[in-house]
């Protein structure tokens, strides 16, 4: 059986990682080892064939006695840690969460439902990094597949509506810290009107006891149009990664653009896009839906009615489920080439840990 070394296995995306693993009996199919930057030497979780204790994941002697490594620890864990194992000569397979290695020349960034043929050739080929796409560029090709298969785009927009646990846990936890204190402040008013309750909160939020330590800004009845660095294209890093990404994955001849605005927003789970897709030809309404609608097993196409969309089409209804909605799908008045759509999925199993978990057990195949 071959050894696997998992790090990060705590955070968001690491416990969805397992979660998922333990419910599909994965673990039986492998000796695991868990390693923890702060945690070393502490009980290992309970499942089936794993050493006992938490192992050091700054040591390089125990990380490169693994066949295989899957990383959800983050960025700043990859860059520190990945090149000195691999100068050091350990040849095993590296799978990442993190976006550090997603634009290397020897990494594939893998999709399975999307780009399965691409993993599994770059494996016959000796590729030794596979790495987790960003969560709304994954989403977003599940959701698009039907229409890049039959090379029907000629450019996205999308608006993204991210939820608070794409940041991470801490984050998240941050996003809960944020509502606690608005309900105290509401429970402590209880006489108030709208508008001095709006004031209230208004001034509660730019207050220094107000959590935010991780956001660095409310998040909590409010929305944060940037997420992650400045590009010097005046986007933000997380709208950079779109049209890149989404490329490599689908390995296009010819770049199809994809832009927008990425928005963190107080939902806790589930990233939702709006999107304006232009094709390169008219085609009608019902043709789009039948080839979203068939396009892998995960998409699932919402009819464009208030009470479906209402019912299907939130994160509140997406979160946990491996499926991928889109709906809102009709022609713009934009012209007969422009169609609206609004689709969403849950960030930490798509969007994250599902193509890392498809390509670990291909590894192991
Ligand atoms: P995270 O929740 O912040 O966890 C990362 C590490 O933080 C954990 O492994 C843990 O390491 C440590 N940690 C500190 N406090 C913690 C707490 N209260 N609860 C849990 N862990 C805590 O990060 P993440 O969101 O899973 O992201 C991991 C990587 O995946 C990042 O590169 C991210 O960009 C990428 N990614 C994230 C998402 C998402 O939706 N969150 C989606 C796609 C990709 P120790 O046990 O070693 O202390």
């Amino acid at each position: 059986m071959k050894r696997v070394g998992f790090i990060g296995w705590r955070g968001m995306v690491g416990s969805v990682l397992m979660e998922r693993m333990t419910d599909e009996n994965d673990f039986g199919r492998m000796e695991s080892f868990f390693f923890s930057t702060s945690q070393s030497g502490d009980s290992a979780p309970k499942v089936k064939n794993a050493f006992e204790k938490l192992l050091p994941a700054m040591e390089l002697k125990e990380l490169s006695k693994m066949d295989i490594l899957v990383s959800c620890q983050g960025g700043e864990y990859t860059s520190e840690i990945f090149p000195q194992l691999r100068a050091q000569g350990w040849s095993g397979v590296w799978i990442d969460a993190a976006s550090t290695l997603r634009m290397k020349d020897d990494s594939v960034i893998v999709l399975d439902p999307v780009n399965r043929n691409l993993i599994q050739e770059s494996m016959a080929r000796g590729v030794k990094n596979f790495v987790g796409g960003n969560c709304t560029v994954s989403l977003l090709l599940i959701a698009l597949h039907g229409l890049f298969k039959e090379n029907l785009v000629e450019w996205v927009s999308s608006m993204t509506y991210q939820a608070a646990s794409g940041a991470g846990a801490k984050n998240m936890i941050e996003l809960l810290d944020q509502m606690k204190s608005v309900g105290t402040t509401f429970a402590a008013n209880p006489a108030a009107s709208a508008l001095e309750l709006e004031k209230k909160m208004t001034t509660l939020m730019s207050s220094s006891e107000f959590p935010k330590t991780n956001f660095g800004h409310p998040l909590a009845l409010n929305v944060l149009p940037w997420i992650d660095s400045e590009m010097p294209s005046g986007q933000s890093k997380e709208e950079w990664k779109a049209q890149v990404e989404a490329n490599k994955i689908l390995q296009t001849k010819t770049t199809v653009p994809i832009d927008g605005t990425c928005v963190r927003v107080g939902a806790l789970r589930c990233h939702s896009q709006g999107l304006t897709i232009k094709l390169k030809k008219s085609a009608h309404l019902s043709t789009l839906e039948e080839l979203l609608g068939n396009a892998n097993p995960w998409v699932k196409l919402v009819a464009n009615t208030k009470a479906e969309t209402l019912k299907e089409l939130t994160p509140a209804a997406v979160s946990g489920k491996l499926s991928v909605p889109i709906g809102r799908l009709r022609q713009m008045t934009l012209g007969d080439t422009y169609f609206n759509a609004f689709t969403l999925g849950d960030q930490l199993l798509w969007g994250a840990a599902e193509p890392l978990r498809c390509v670990l057990l291909q590894t192991l195949a």
